[in-house]
């Protein structure tokens, strides 16, 4: 891992089940399922597959009393399969009501997530809240705080922009707007404190659908209060758009320590890869060194030296092989993410970066001998040829790392 580690902002630690969010914890990836919570199977299967793409947390929609109901039997078809991931309850408008009559969804949820604008209104608002504070203190569970533009609290927009009209230099719209954001997050906070829900249960998030308002809004927040903060482009859109709205938001933030759970919220393609969503989080956490997910392959982009698309095909197989073996090698050979493999285009520079990676091959460009050279911890080994290069060049990666991971290898070292 490289050597910068920007000192993280949130110095209180929340537990959610098994895992840490905050405290100088590494930032935790976590997604959301889009199936009817009510469909067990259905459900438990799309949360499989999100752990096992890498989601530490997943987050269930519970808004109806056939999902609370289901929560519990969801918990136990995955611990039955081993997958221990915790799960999270998102409610809105009737949280109160399906917790107070599903006490084991209450318990079999690791943290319940509360949008404070969409509690209730008017004197109900205070009401509906508490009950849902007091069920997380009943059951010693965290919550996150979920504030989110597009469902901001309307009373308290009402209330600061009397205040606002009456100031001699008023807040633009915009600011006001970040400034309600906040406002809603930390004043909730600071009730369900009152409530008397510890201080370490509280998660924080003020989701924006617009990049800089997102940077602006959680800057902002960040100074404002030591909780860890849950941080995420909401409605980040679809495909290129939605994965490069993300990455430009959360890597300025996370470059300045702000934000210790991530959620890319993509939409997906109809019938698409729900755990693109993770891939994304942990590509982003990744790229930036925060943390180290799946072996990294360095590829470069091709040119007009390049003789055909099996460079490119190669690249995508050596990646895809990876990420398919990495559930199994996570456990087999602890430090393998670590692993760096270069697949190359031609000799101006693929012996070079070859030997700079842990395992790396050259693919013969435009008029070179048509030879595959494979060099491992910066010598050549071997020198590929004839149709099966991709094939013996994945054998050669499972080999390396069986020898250098396994035990008795020297690890990451
Ligand atoms: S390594 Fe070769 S094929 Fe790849 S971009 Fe550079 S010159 Fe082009």
């Amino acid at each position: 891992m490289p050597d910068f580690q920007p000192q993280r902002h949130a110095t209180v630690a929340v537990r959610v089940g098994h895992v840490v969010v905050g405290g100088g914890a590494p930032v935790v990836v976590q997604s959301m399922t889009n199936t009817d919570t009510a469909e067990v199977a259905a459900t438990v299967a799309q949360v499989r597959e999100l752990a096992e793409a890498g989601s530490e947390l997943v987050r269930i929609t519970v808004n109806t009393a056939e999902a609370a109901a289901a929560v519990p039997r969801i918990r136990e078809a995955l611990d039955a399969a081993g997958c221990d991931v915790p799960l999270v309850g998102d409610f809105h408008f009737n949280g109160h009501r399906l917790l107070a009559a599903e006490p084991a969804c209450a318990q079999a949820l690791a943290k319940y997530r509360i949008n404070p604008g969409n509690v209730g209104k008017g004197k109900k608002k205070d009401e509906q809240f508490a009950r849902m504070i007091e069920t997380a203190c009943e059951y010693a569970r965290p919550v996150r705080i979920g504030v989110n533009w597009g469902s901001l609290d309307q009373a308290l927009l009402a209330r600061m922009m009397d205040e606002n009209a009456r100031q001699p230099e008023p807040k633009t719209p915009t600011e006001l707007m970040h400034a309600a954001v906040v406002a809603s997050a930390l004043e909730s906070a600071a009730r369900a404190e009152e409530l008397g829900l510890p201080h370490d249960r509280i998660i924080l998030s003020c989701k924006m659908s617009g990049v800089q308002d997102l940077i602006a809004v959680y800057r902002d927040l960040a100074s404002r209060c030591d909780w860890p903060l849950h941080l995420g482009l909401t409605e980040a859109g679809m495909g290129d758009k939605g994965v490069v709205a993300s990455t430009a938001a959360l890597a300025v933030l996370l470059q300045e320590g702000i934000g210790d759970t991530i959620r890319i919220s993509l939409t997906p393609e109809p019938g698409g890869d729900r755990t693109r969503e993770v891939r994304v989080a942990q590509e982003i956490l990744q790229s930036m060194g925060l943390r180290a997910f799946t072996p990294n392959v360095v590829s470069c982009p091709g040119c007009g030296r390049t003789s055909s698309t099996y460079f490119q095909e190669l690249a995508r197989d050596i990646q895809a092989f990876l990420r398919e073996q990495m559930p199994v090698w996570r456990r087999q050979y602890p430090g393998v993410e670590s692993l760096s493999v270069a697949v190359m285009g031609c000799v101006v520079n693929g012996p070079g970066e070859s030997k700079h990676a842990d395992i790396g091959i050259s693919l013969p460009g435009t008029g070179e001998v048509p030879v595959a050279p494979v060099y491992e911890d910066g010598e050549k080994t071997v020198t590929l040829k004839g149709e099966r290069i991709a094939e013996e060049f994945q054998t050669l990666v499972t080999a390396y790392v069986q020898r250098r991971f396994g035990a008795g290898g020297d690890g990451g070292s």
